[in-house]
Parts: C-alpha cells; structure tokens; sequence
C-alpha cells in the first residue's frame, strides 16, 4: 500500500471532499510540498477566510467551501 492509499483512505473517514482528497494526494504533495513559493501561497489561501482542519483543495478554497472533519478511528490504535 502506498503512502498516499492511507491518507486517501482517513481522507474519506474523515469525511472530506473527494476533490481535497485528490489535490492533497496528488500537487499539493509532489508538486506544492516541494516549491516553497506555492506552498505558502496555498497555506495562506487556505487558512485566509476560515479555518478548515485539513488541506483544501484550489476549487474548494476559492468558493470557501468548508466541511466539517470527523473523527477517524485508524489512528486511535498508533
Ligand atoms: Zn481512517
Ligand atoms: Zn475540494
């Protein structure tokens, strides 16, 4: 199972969006992680207008649609 499957996986437990799902798993991790100038520039974008629990994805940020983030029991047995 590859990194991103579990994240992926927990992403859906915690009930977030598919497409916040898509965008951690796939640029935000191989692409924004890796080039400090985006990074901060979706960091602050994401946290500007609200505070989600999660890394929102640009769609999402841009119409500030929030969820709300459940408890996932995958890591209560770390
Ligand atoms: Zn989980
Ligand atoms: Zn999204």
């Amino acid at each position: 199972m590859k990194v991103g499957d579990r994240d992926r996986i927990c992403g859906r437990h915690s009930g977030i969006p598919e497409c916040c799902i898509d965008w951690y798993t796939g640029p935000w991790r191989n692409l924004v992680l890796v080039v400090p100038y985006l990074w901060d520039l979706h960091w602050k974008a994401n946290y500007r207008s609200a505070e989600p629990d999660y890394i929102r994805c640009p769609p999402c940020v841009e119409s500030n649609r929030v969820v709300e983030i459940k408890e996932c029991e995958c890591h209560e047995d770390r």
